[in-house]
């Protein structure tokens, strides 16, 4: 079994969090129509829900917040985020804009016109949906090895490069307005992408005259795993890898409640093109806020600018990654199958495998999220037919896959947490076959899985 690796930091102040009975579990589920959204947080004890803004922040980021200076132009806390971005990325141009959605909602329709396409390895939700109010198709061209959760792969995030060339002459390369790198692959399990992968798909994009975008939410946990399996830069500084990897970009979209361990934030990230920044500042000021704080306070500005530094800390990553490998092993050991391997971000149960006798349309991977609420007080979600819903028939989709998502927060929960996690899946696993599947009630007709109302099955 993989060892562990201890947290790099002490705990300074600490959060009480309620402990609740099997009893207590069984009654909220009730009350919450058995739809882990409609929880409430204080009857949660870990919270696995999502590692989007959940993260804690360091002692030095508090200070920052204190530092944060909120004029309303030209603050010294834009300017610190700016050199922060130079420094980092190699960028000349920095736009701050409240969250990761904001980014794309002040680049896409910059970068693509009607009817044009977006290629991508996946795209993110969110970014999908810009995609698509920009008018624009999106399009995933991710690698076959993504698509098998049970075969060992370096590089699960990477785009199939020669299927992206095949494309673009397939649309007309004046049909294509982007190709975009998620890092992580969010979508595939938090997967990796490889420097190799990102400089062969900027050559095909560069040879094409199209803008190469990276989705950058996980710049950190990305080059942690170059670092980790990939030939050539075992002995590279994090900073060093990062730094390559955005040099073969022309911009960047990011979310900063991941890597950048803020609660809230977003930056664009443009290389050198001052034609793409006038576009981005003239979308920033009506929708986002003044240039100079992007729909941010100060103090936010100033926390982004030292989390971003914090994210690429060797040890930090070392320790966070380490936790996924450590919940990881500890699953694999017991038989507990998961996309393989753990992903930067989360752990993806395998419901379907777990519990078998449980159709597509009984909900494997809620039925399994739930089962963990009532075990351990455990939230996460499903990422199955139960969040894909129906067909515009009205007919049940049925899912290629039935996950059980565990999103782990940054810096938040220690090891003996992670301990419960896998002695609470564990449990579950003896007494899968006894485990029922659920049936929903009520639903609304899109996004369901935020509030439908489910009950579970009598047989
Ligand atoms: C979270 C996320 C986004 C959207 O960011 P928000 O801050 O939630 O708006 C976009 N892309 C990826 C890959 C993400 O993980």
């Amino acid at each position: 079994m993989k060892k562990y690796v201890a947290e790099p930091f002490k705990i300074k102040m600490v959060e009480p969090i309620r402990m609740t009975t099997r009893e207590e579990r069984v009654e909220k589920l009730k009350a919450a129509n058995y739809n882990v959204f409609y929880l409430a947080a204080d009857d949660v004890y870990v919270d696995l829900l999502t590692d989007s803004g959940t993260g804690a922040m360091s002692h030095e980021q508090w200070a920052g917040i204190m530092r944060g200076d909120e004029a309303y132009s030209g603050g010294k806390s834009y300017f610190k985020l700016l050199d922060a971005v130079k420094d980092i990325f190699g960028y000349k141009y920095a736009q701050p804009v409240h969250q990761g959605r904001a980014a794309e909602k002040v680049l896409f329709p910059t970068l693509l016109k009607k009817g044009q396409y977006c290629i991508a390895n996946m795209h993110f939700d969110t970014t999908r949906a810009h995609v698509e109010l920009s008018g624009g198709t999106p399009i995933d061209c991710v690698c076959e090895a993504a698509k098998n959760p049970a075969i060992y792969d370096d590089f699960k995030g990477n785009m199939d490069v020669e299927k992206l060339e095949k494309l673009i002459n397939e649309y007309g390369k004046e049909n294509v307005g982007a190709v975009l790198m998620t890092i992580t692959n969010n979508s595939a399990g938090g997967q990796p992408v490889s420097v190799k992968n990102i400089k062969e798909t900027a050559a095909v994009a560069k040879k094409y005259g199209i803008t190469f975008v990276i989705d950058a939410a996980r710049y950190a946990e990305n080059a942690y795993f170059i670092k980790q399996r990939e030939e050539g830069y075992q002995d590279k500084k994090i900073a060093d890898i990062v730094k390559e990897v955005f040099s073969y970009a022309d911009a960047f979209t990011m979310s900063a409640k991941k890597d950048a361990i803020v609660n809230m934030g977003g930056i664009v990230g443009i290389k050198d093109n001052a034609e793409m920044y006038e576009n981005v500042k003239a979308m920033t000021i009506p929708y986002e806020g003044f240039i100079t704080y992007g729909g941010l306070a100060g103090r936010d500005l100033e926390a982004l600018a030292i989390g971003l530094y914090e994210g690429i800390d060797d040890d930090y990553l070392k320790y966070r990654i380490g936790q996924m490998e450590y919940l990881g092993s500890k699953l694999k050991e017991a038989g507990v199958p998961f996309q393989f391997p753990v992903g930067g971000h989360a752990m993806f149960l395998d419901a379907k495998a777990l519990l078998p006798h449980i159709p597509y349309n009984e909900f494997p991977g809620q039925a399994l999220a739930l089962e963990l609420y009532l075990e351990a007080g455990i939230r996460a979600c499903d990422i199955g037919s139960y969040m894909m819903g129906n067909d515009p028939d009205g007919v049940q989709i049925e899912s290629e896959f039935e996950f059980t998502r565990l999103a782990i927060p940054r810096r938040v929960y220690t090891q003996s947490h992670l301990d419960v996690v896998a002695d609470a899946i564990i449990a579950i696993k003896e007494r899968a076959s006894e485990i029922k599947g659920y049936k929903i009630v009520w639903e609304p007709k899109v996004l369901r899985h935020f509030t439908a109302h489910l009950v579970p099955l009598d047989k």
